[in-house]
């Protein structure tokens, strides 16, 4: 019997799984220049951590977890986020009674039980930003625009970056119940009647058409802000704005969790179809007090790599670029001896700095010297009998298939030579 990845995940092989490490690299740069620090939390959480601080009237907490008792019988939960286990861990640790803004950046698994289509999958993989402890716009266009210069920086040029606010605490309920009383008046289901009683936001979210017919004359949020939240808004768009990054008012915009609170946005391509989101985040200054801790107002977002590659795929940015190079240096050795002493010196090119590798398995001269062009190598070091004798080694360009004789002793000093 043979086994298949469950569904809704894939496995990343080479050579394009380089790219998922060279994605979350570059990604993250910008973040770390801009002074975020890395931090990890666990796979798992207790699973009220999700309940409490992501809601449990969204999708994402009551439909999508992967929550299992452990042998202890504590309820736990496979992350579906990162942004309530680093609030959790920041409130643990007390990082928050340290320097403020508390700045950190995570890159990892999410679990949703989500159902799986392209760009949609059960096992995703996001990089992350939050910064915790500071109430100030100029935080927020830092982030939207660390995002940006990420992916700009692999080269992306259809990603286009959706911008609202939601209001805060004082501004809200206003809204809430303005938002309410017209959805009670529409035709919808069951399920999303109750919505409209638990959080009516997350209606205006609906991707059903026959919702978003009746969704035209909605009230909307920027209509019903307080003076602090205009002010704000207008600081974090002037501040983008000045920065020459190019946005999109979308007053409908409310993303998929509780928490977020004035600020929200999201990086949209269009060459992913129905998932077009390769990233989002927002303010959630309430997150910190949901989940038992002080009051604590933070910003931050989470990109999707594999989507992120998606769309690097649609903007043909991952043309293979010929043979992928696996190693610069590939050893052929013919016979017992010389498999002996080229097992040392691979080791050496190793130590030195090369990326070497050599035939196994005892194939004959015709099977190393394919695994020497398939190992993408520009160099084949083929050692015989009578090489060991003569203490020389045969050199082979793999490119010109010119072949030289080179002292043993000098091959190491030679190869980084060739590669300096
Ligand atoms: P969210 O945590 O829902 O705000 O998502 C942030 C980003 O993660 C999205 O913009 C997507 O790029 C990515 N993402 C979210 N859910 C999935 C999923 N099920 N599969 C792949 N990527 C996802």
């Amino acid at each position: 019997m043979t086994f298949q990845a469950p569904k809704g995940t894939f496995d990343w092989l080479p050579p394009r799984s380089e790219r998922v490490l060279a994605v979350r690299e570059a990604l993250v740069a910008p973040v770390r220049r801009a002074g975020y620090g890395y931090i990890e939390t666990p796979t798992f959480e207790d699973t009220a951590l999700f309940v409490r601080g992501v809601g449990e009237s969204t999708d994402v907490v009551s439909k999508e977890m992967y929550t299992f008792t452990d042998k202890g019988g504590r309820s736990i939960t496979l992350r579906p986020e990162g942004t309530a286990p680093v609030v959790r861990a920041v409130l643990q640790h007390g990082l928050h009674n340290g320097q403020l803004p508390v700045k950190l950046w995570y890159s990892g698994s999410q679990f949703r039980y989500e159902r799986a289509q392209k760009g949609r999958y059960r096992h995703f993989s996001q990089v992350g930003a939050e910064a915790l402890g500071a109430e100030d716009p100029a935080l927020d266009a830092e982030l939207i625009l660390l995002a940006a210069d990420g992916f700009a920086a692999l080269g992306l040029t259809g990603v286009r970056l959706l911008l609202n606010t939601l209001g805060c605490k004082e501004c809200r309920p206003a809204y809430r119940a303005a938002l309410q009383e017209f959805l009670r008046a529409l035709d919808l289901d069951e399920p999303t009647r109750a919505r409209i009683e638990i959080n009516p936001l997350r209606v205006l979210d609906d991707k059903r058409p026959e919702v978003q017919a009746q969704l035209a004359g909605a009230p909307l949020v920027v209509d019903h802000l307080c003076e602090a939240c205009k002010a704000y808004h207008e600081e974090v768009r002037a501040l983008l704005a000045a920065a020459g990054l190019a946005y999109t008012d979308d007053p409908r915009l409310v993303r998929g969790l509780d928490y977020y609170t004035r600020t929200t946005f999201e990086f949209v391509h269009d060459g992913l179809g129905s998932q077009s989101a390769v990233g989002g985040g927002g303010r959630y200054d309430g997150l910190s007090e949901m989940i038992g801790g002080p009051a604590l107002p933070s910003v931050g977002w989470a990109l999707g790599v594999d989507r992120t590659i998606l769309a690097m795929e649609a903007e043909g940015l991952l043309e293979e670029d010929g043979a992928h190079q696996r190693v610069q240096v590939y050893g052929v050795p013919l016979g017992e001896e010389a498999r002996r002493r080229m097992f040392q010196l691979v080791a050496e090119l190793r130590r030195a700095g090369l990326a070497a590798d050599m035939a196994f398995g005892g194939k004959g001269v015709k099977g190393a010297m394919k695994g020497a062009d398939r190992s993408g190598a520009r160099y084949a070091l083929i050692l015989g009998g009578r090489d060991i004798e003569a203490q020389a080694v045969q050199l082979k360009d793999l490119t010109t298939a010119e072949q030289t004789e080179v002292p043993l002793a000098e091959v190491v000093d030679i190869l980084k030579g060739k590669f300096s």
